[in-house]
């Protein structure tokens, strides 16, 4: 394929699909990998990141060639839109790529370029990965028991995008037809009314709790926990439920248990190698993981309460600005910090790139260089108990040396250099 605007690297190859039904990639040794710094801070945080991705890919004998991309208002400049079709088509023929944030204005204006990239790459599943790193400071008595793997429906819910403005025909119509024709009288509000709609499919529920159960599987998690509001929304988000225990039972046989079965059949005495399904209710997980926080593994769960777990699980090892990110679709990886662009930190070489380091850790694990991907969490978390941290940590611990986001990111290679 031949690009308009993109330069594509001299050096290296495609990654490909090596497996159609697992997924499975074929990766060679200098990877094309490309990299949208984004918006606000993204040009801060992905050359920090993408300097730390390469001392890990040479310290572990291989290399990456990066395809700089456009999106947000990069892609404005070069090409007068948003999300140019080259820039999607680039991340669809080369599988894996990393992204900075892109801005989103609230209200008016265009919708998020983020859940538009993620639809049309059916990238279903943004997995956020929370867990301790030695010297964050956090606001918990015990950070280190937070070690969770979120992992969030990304194409459905509220977030798919249908819903009609106030005072438009459109609206009207819905209105109409939810109270004339569905009979639903007496709920809507008269005066100027939204109206979303929350789909939740069960294709899109059973994949994304496949991949949730598969992965505590492959990684030794005893449970998989089932998110939802289903005592209220019994029909989408209780089906999410209903979908999970379904697929369980369907696909994974006496390997995965319900805590019913765990009582009733092992005495509550997990036997080794199974998988406890367990569910739990939004409101209620929100306050689990702050004073149970030890007992949540892998969690599956819709877009929305995704959203706002996994930032509030972030909080509690070291905020926005250690929380890394990837969504992932059949074959394809596309990671992300939580963070999002920060306008006020844009360009001054301050932020936190540890998000965006450790979603770049999160890429090199897809691609199978787990060596690499180890090293730089290693390192990172070797610099931070340095007290060698940007303003974000350090202002929360006594001494330490504060660091720009292009010094923190030389500490971090200086490490992965003698940790090698
Ligand atoms: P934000 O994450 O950009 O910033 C909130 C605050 O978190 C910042 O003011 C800063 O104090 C802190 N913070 C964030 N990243 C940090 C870092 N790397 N180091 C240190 N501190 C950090 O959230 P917001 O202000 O709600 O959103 C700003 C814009 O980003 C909006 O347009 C929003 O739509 C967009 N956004 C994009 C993504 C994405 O691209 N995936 C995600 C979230 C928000």
């Amino acid at each position: 394929m031949s690009y308009d605007q993109i330069d594509v690297p001299e050096a290296g190859e495609k990654i490909t699909l090596a497996d159609e039904e697992t997924g499975e990639l074929n990766v060679p040794e200098t990877p094309i990998i490309p990299i949208i710094y984004g918006d606000g801070i993204g040009s801060d945080v992905g050359p920090a990141a993408q300097k730390v991705l390469d001392a890990a890919a040479e310290a572990t004998g291989r290399s990456i060639a990066w395809m700089r991309l456009y999106a947000g208002g990069s892609a404005r400049e070069k090409y007068d839109e948003n999300l140019p079709q080259e820039t999607v088509d680039a991340i669809r023929e080369h599988r894996v790529a990393i992204k900075g944030p892109l801005t989103t204005p609230v209200g008016s204006g265009f919708r998020s370029l983020n859940v538009a990239l993620r639809k049309k790459l059916d990238l279903y599943a943004n997995v956020r990965p929370t867990y301790h790193l030695e010297g964050v400071p956090s606001p918990v008595k015990n950070p280190s028991a937070m070690d969770m793997v979120t992992f969030r429906e990304n194409t459905e819910d509220v977030y798919a995008g249908i819903e009609w403005e106030a005072g438009t025909d459109e609206v009207q119509q819905v209105k109409e037809f939810v109270e004339d024709e569905m009979g639903a009288t007496g709920v809507i509000h008269d005066g100027p009314v939204g109206i979303g709609i929350k789909p939740i499919t069960e294709f899109g529920s059973k994949r994304l709790i496949r991949e949730a159960i598969n992965y505590a599987i492959a990684n030794g998690r005893p449970t998989v926990t089932l998110v939802h509001k289903g005592n209220i929304m019994k029909f989408t988000e209780g089906a999410f439920r209903d979908w999970g225990y379904e697929l369980a039972e369907e696909e994974y046989g006496d390997n995965v248990l319900t805590e019913d079965e765990l009582w009733e059949e092992h005495d509550g005495e997990q036997p080794e190698g199974t998988v406890v399904v367990q569910d739990r209710i939004a409101d209620n997980m929100l306050q689990q993981i702050l004073t149970r926080t030890d007992q949540y593994d892998v969690i599956a769960t819709m877009n929305l309460n995704g959203d706002y777990m996994s930032d509030a699980a972030g909080a509690q090892i070291g905020g926005l600005g250690i929380a890394p990110g990837a969504n992932y679709g059949h074959g394809r990886c596309l990671a992300e910090p939580v963070h999002g662009s920060a306008p006020k930190y844009a360009g001054e070489n301050k932020v936190n790139p540890t998000a965006m380091i450790l979603s770049g850790r999160e890429m090199l694990d897809y691609l199978g260089w787990d060596d690499a991907a180890e090293l730089v969490r290693d390192a990172v978390e070797t610099t931070i108990s340095e007290g060698n941290v940007t303003y974000d940590l350090h202002r929360q611990i006594e001494g330490g040396t504060k660091l720009a986001t292009t010094e923190f990111a030389e500490a971090v290679v200086e490490n992965i250099e003698q940790l090698s």
